[in-house]
């Protein structure tokens, strides 16, 4: 008989043992009965040798394998334990995240078919140059229909080749190919000194574990130096990953990266099916696709043999996945280029606070490109516009208004800035005063003019907009607060003749709605552009000369200490979207503290100065990056007993604390929205200056988590280097 250790999705910490007539290996799927249900787990140990906390007649068999042989290697396996134990996490939690939705229904982990076609006849005589041609691109290799289109090979040719017997069809996804075969290298630039620098540095680690900050303002070319090292990388005939954190922009860098590269390639992100997905991930793990580019989820994808990872706006926020396990996709990426032995590049024009002092510290290299890699790029400079005493129209003051017109007036495009989705962001009645707010959450909800209903922004809840105020009856109702749809319709009609494009999530739901746009905007058919987020990413718009940020204020004045970190990032990456090519920008901030220190130092001394300043201000107080923080949110439907948990949980916390003294514990704290989704939401936050003391009294509270885990009522999920510490 043997005995696996099977890690069942979902689960909290234990991995839970069958037994089985013969030997399944480790990173199998098995089908198990758990509870009442069937379900799918993944072998993560064997041993011939029975429990010894678990009564034999007790142990179910396995009902049936899905693997023959396991579809993880090694390395998967082992970053996937890492997080788990990093995390404080169970495997069970993990294996969900860290596989695609078609392997976790059970799909086989067997590639697609793929059609090819290759050289069958090597003594066949071409008839004519067209052939001739087609002969000689098969003679390297088989080739697909579409590389074949690619390469502007005749079809009609094919289809002879194919009658005659001098060329054969095959399925590509079984057959033996050579993906790192001729390769060519296709209109790569003359780097510049300090990209040159870099990318010696690079060269000189190529086969070994060495992370890089590649820091360097917008357009100062790293991704010439990441495809340069890449090239490097596939000469080797190893893989790479890239990394990056929107999946609006996967597109465009994919085209980049085709321009250059004959490898195959594939893409990783949520809005592709999840056959797709499956393929991407079988690709990689079976050394059929060279280069990987993909959102944060990609980290989890097994290679061949990985010979770069590289992670793009590392300092971008949704590399944190912000539920279940709240791993970083980022600080993953530096684990799995550990485990696989390759360097690791981490690229920004903002880098984060943590990357910068890893880099201070010695543990990662830093390169600078500190100046625009075009010659010709113009210069961006910057005008706030005090907004006390100013009236405005839908957020904008009338000075804003006549620069946009101007701008316009001269054929450039202008982008305007709101993080505020939506029409209005309150809803208030003028005669009672009651402001209309979500039933689910803590919030009010925002008025969606265009299909006439209240959201909650953080439940997604939708109601149609009442006539009449719920709480007086009077139809009294008002707006307040403006959202980009609002910003969007003022503009159009106080510049009327420029057409409007706007980038959110209700306007760009899918990635060939933000494609389309995109496109509209390099041919200069859009000419005013509204956005949120989306906006600040890594698009290049050579033709927006104004950039306006509407509101700021918020992050002035936030409890959060990343707040300003995330302004200055946004700030600089909002600037570096204008002053490309030859035009000259100018970015324009809207603020009621227009002499507040950091805007400041943000706008005049730039985002290297103000980094430093931050940094002097967290390590005098002890805040991240100079301590380790694990936050704990203990959430429930009942108000009363998410309290009283999170003061059991404190209590146990205090008592191991008894320990180890160097570690603080914050008194349990109220989310700012206390009530999220329908739950209530309790925060605990634990610091120390020393990591390892601070993993250690969390055993303490692994017994309270076991107990309750099935009892429906309050859960608490630990959150290892929190980026959200209010919610
Ligand atoms: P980043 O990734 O830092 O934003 P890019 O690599 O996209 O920068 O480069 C910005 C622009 O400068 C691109 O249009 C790119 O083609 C150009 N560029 C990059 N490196 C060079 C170089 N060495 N010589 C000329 N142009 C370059
Ligand atoms: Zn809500």
């Amino acid at each position: 008989m043997i005995y696996l250790q099977v890690a069942v999705p979902k689960t909290l910490f234990n991995l839970y043992t069958y037994k089985s007539d013969f030997p399944v290996p480790t990173g199998c799927r098995v089908n198990i009965s758990f509870g009442r249900t069937s379900i799918i787990g993944v072998v993560m140990g064997t041993s011939e040798s029975p429990p010894l906390d678990c009564p034999l007649e007790k142990l179910k068999p396995i009902s049936g394998v899905i693997d023959e042989k396991p579809y993880w290697n090694d390395q998967t396996l082992e970053l996937i334990k890492f997080i788990a134990r990093y995390q404080h996490a169970g495997i069970g939690a993990i294996i969900d995240l860290a596989q695609p939705v078609a392997l976790r229904k059970g799909a086989p982990a067997t590639p697609r078919p793929v059609t090819a076609y290759r050289l069958a006849d090597l003594s066949f005589t071409p008839a004519n140059k067209q052939q001739q041609d087609l002969i000689t691109a098969l003679r390297n290799q088989p080739l697909t229909p579409q590389e074949i289109r690619g390469l502007n090979l005749s079809q009609s040719a094919l289809t002879t080749l194919l009658r005659k017997g001098a060329a054969e069809r095959i399925d590509l996804s079984t057959a033996e190919r050579d993906i790192y075969a001729d390769l060519t290298f296709t209109g790569k630039l003359t780097l510049n000194p300090e990209q040159q620098k870099a990318l010696e540095a690079i060269r000189g680690s190529l086969d070994q574990f060495q992370v890089f900050l590649l820091e360097g303002v917008t357009g100062s070319g790293k991704t010439e130096v990441y495809m340069q090292a890449i090239e490097e990388v596939l000469r080797r005939r190893k893989q790479a990953l890239v990394m990056i954190p929107e999946i609006g922009l996967t597109p465009q860098n994919i085209a980049r990266f085709h321009h250059r590269f004959n490898v195959p390639m594939a893409a990783m992100h949520s809005a592709l099916t999840d056959r797709e997905r499956l393929d991407s991930y079988l690709g990689c793990r079976d050394g059929r696709i060279g280069i990987l580019i993909g959102t944060r989820s990609s980290v989890f994808t097994p290679f061949t043999d990985l010979g770069i990872i590289i992670v793009d706006e590392e300092h971008d926020p949704s590399y944190k996945q912000q539920d279940t396990c709240r791993y970083n996709a980022r600080d993953l990426a530096v684990y799995k280029g550990k485990l696989a032995g390759c360097p690791v590049i981490l690229g920004s024009a903002t880098p984060s606070l943590e990357s910068l002092q890893n880099a201070a510290s010695g543990r990662y290299r830093h390169l600078h490109l500190s100046s625009r890699a075009c010659v010709n790029a113009g210069a961006v400079e910057t005008e706030i516009i005090d907004l006390k005493g100013l009236e405005l129209n839908s957020g904008i003051c009338a000075h804003l208004l006549e620069e946009m017109k101007e701008e316009l007036s001269k054929g450039n495009q202008v982008l305007v800035f709101l993080n505020r989705r939506g029409y209005a962001s309150q809803v208030i009645c003028s005669s009672c005063g009651h402001v209309l707010q979500c039933c689910n959450c803590d919030s009010y909800l925002t008025f969606h003019k265009y299909n006439g209903t209240l959201n909650c922004h953080h439940c997604e809840a939708v109601t149609p907009m009442p006539q009449t105020c719920p709480a007086c009856g009077a139809q009294t109702l008002v707006i307040q607060g403006n959202g980009t749809e609002q910003v969007e319709e003022y503009l159009q009609q106080a510049l009327p003749g420029y057409p409007t494009i706007r980038f959110d999530r209700d306007t760009m739901n899918s990635p060939g709605k933000l494609r389309d746009a995109l496109e509209g905007v390099l041919n200069n058919h859009y000419r005013i552009l509204i956005g949120t987020q989306i906006l600040a990413k890594g698009h290049h718009f050579p033709n927006v000369t104004l950039i306006a940020l509407l509101n700021i204020d918020g992050a002035l004045f936030s409890n959060d200490f990343r707040a300003t970190e995330r302004l200055a990032q946004l700030y600089t990456q909002v600037a570096g979207r204008t002053g490309r090519e030859e035009k000259s920008g100018r970015v324009v901030l809207q603020t009621y503290a227009p002499a507040n220190i950091v805007l400041q130092t943000i706008v005049t001394d730039g985002y290297g100065i103000f980094a430093e300043n931050c940094m002097a201000e967290r390590r005098y107080l002890d805040l991240p990056p100079f301590s380790h923080q694990i936050l704990l949110r203990i959430e429930g439907t009942d108000r009363e007993r998410v309290h009283s948990s999170s003061h059991e949980i404190y209590q146990r916390l205090q008592k191991a604390r008894e320990s180890f003294p160097d570690v603080e514990i914050s008194p349990p704290y109220q989310a700012l929205m206390e009530k999220k989704q329908g739950k209530y939401h309790m925060l605990i936050m634990i610091q120390a200056l020393n990591r390892t003391s601070l993993r250690k009294v969390l055993p303490a509270i692994d017994s309270f988590l076991e107990d309750r885990k099935n009892s429906g009522g309050t859960s608490c999920y630990i959150d290892v280097d929190p980026t959200e510490i209010l919610q």
